[in-house]
């Protein structure tokens, strides 16, 4: 067996997308050195997108790619390191916290969670990388990304939620047709982005159909997809040559599973009022923990807040948790009421001011 390199920090942060690296920024600024480990997308989906116009502070608008370097520069200047390796195992079961790569055994004071979300995909013949699918030859996620490889050539959009309309009515740039196909008769998303792409002459809907595989040949790529009639269940072939899943997305929090609290598609569960989760001293911000706001300006502020509840868990100061109790680095608990303290032993003191005036 070889011997790993041991790294220890008060503060690990795995995840370089603006949620980690507001996090790295505000520890680093607090003289807390931090280590940022970096997973297989450095710079999270800012990275894959283009433009970026409402990110603030950018009036004219800037490229996503841009944004992260800035984030990252950022992070760096106040002595923020950072380790590229994907973390294959988490020991959340005491402190220090222990995580592996293949090369390192990290030990953590704190850990903070920025590990994002990654596009959910269908799981069907045809999808998959190549050379096993047509993933990189015709099948993506990521219309900004891609889109520009189909110019003048029909495209298919499978799923009906916001995301699904967002990316029909941005390939209709390039498209020759995009058509959307979606499993139901009626779309889940929000009524202004359907109207938008209702209202587009460019897109066509194909409803109450399920894509059973991913068409095509290696050498040209995609060339149709075969679905299901759910309603007749008579199965064709539907010939396109670009093939955008957009079906949403899932937290990459799957080492954590068992360990934390988590919702069932795996979002970290936060007190709320803190960035902490059900174990003391870690934290989890941006995609990790949020399906609701899932924008970078809102992953950046929380993860400036985990960097505050690390700082404050690391100086003794009571950190809340999703019970409602707060805790200290030292172990101390804070009832839920404010009205006791649980030592770590398990007494049980006054956390009335008069009562422990006297040493109490
Ligand atoms: P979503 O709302 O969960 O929608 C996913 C869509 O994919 C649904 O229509 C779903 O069908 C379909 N789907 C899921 N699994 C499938 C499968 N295995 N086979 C076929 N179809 C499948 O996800 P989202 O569109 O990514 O949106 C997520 C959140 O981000 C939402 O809150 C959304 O409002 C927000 N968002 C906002 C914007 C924006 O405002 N610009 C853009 C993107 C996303 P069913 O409808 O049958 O369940």
């Amino acid at each position: 067996m070889t011997m790993k390199n041991l790294i220890h920090r008060h503060v690990v942060i795995i995840g370089s997308g603006p949620a980690g690296l507001t996090a790295a920024i505000y520890t680093a600024r607090a003289d807390l050195k931090p280590l940022v480990i970096e997973g297989p997308q450095p710079g999270g989906q800012l990275t894959i997108t283009t433009d970026v116009e409402n990110y603030p502070g950018f009036s004219k608008g800037i490229q996503g790619p841009a944004l992260m370097e800035e984030f990252r520069e950022q992070a760096r200047r106040f002595g923020t390191e950072f380790l590229q390796a994907p973390v294959t195992e988490a020991d959340l079961s005491k402190r220090p916290f222990t995580l592996h790569t293949d090369d390192h055994e990290i030990k953590a004071d704190t850990l903070i969670i920025a590990s994002g979300a990654s596009a959910k995909w269908l799981g069907i013949p045809g999808e998959a990388p190549i050379p096993q699918g047509y993933g990189g030859n015709g099948v993506s996620a990521c219309a900004t990304c891609d889109g520009f490889f189909f110019k003048g050539k029909p495209i298919v959009v499978i799923g009906g939620g916001d995301t699904a309309m967002e990316e029909a009515t941005y390939l209709t740039r390039y498209g020759s047709r995009v058509t959307v196909i979606h499993r139901r008769d009626s779309l889940r998303a929000s009524k202004i982005m359907q109207d938008k792409a209702f209202k587009n002459p460019k897109i066509d809907f194909i409803w109450n159909a399920a894509v059973e595989e991913i068409l095509g040949e290696p050498d040209k790529g995609v060339t149709g997809v075969r679905i299901k009639d759910l309603t007749t269940g008579k199965v064709s072939v539907f010939p396109s040559e670009g093939v955008f899943v957009a079906i949403g997305h899932k937290p990459n929090t799957d080492l954590f599973r068992g360990q934390l609290e988590m919702d069932d598609i795996g979002y970290i569960k936060t007190a709320g009022t803190s960035m902490a989760t059900n174990i003391p001293g870690v934290f989890a911000c941006g995609d990790a923990q949020d399906s609701v706001y899932r924008q970078a300006v809102t992953a950046a502020g929380t993860g400036c807040m985990a960097a505050i509840d690390a700082e404050r868990f690391l100086d003794s100061l009571p950190v809340q948790m999703p019970t409602g109790e707060e805790v200290t680095i030292e172990g101390e608990r804070v009832t839920q009421d404010h009205e006791n303290i649980i030592l770590p032993d398990g007494e049980v003191i006054s956390n009335k001011a008069e009562d422990t005036a006297h040493g109490g």
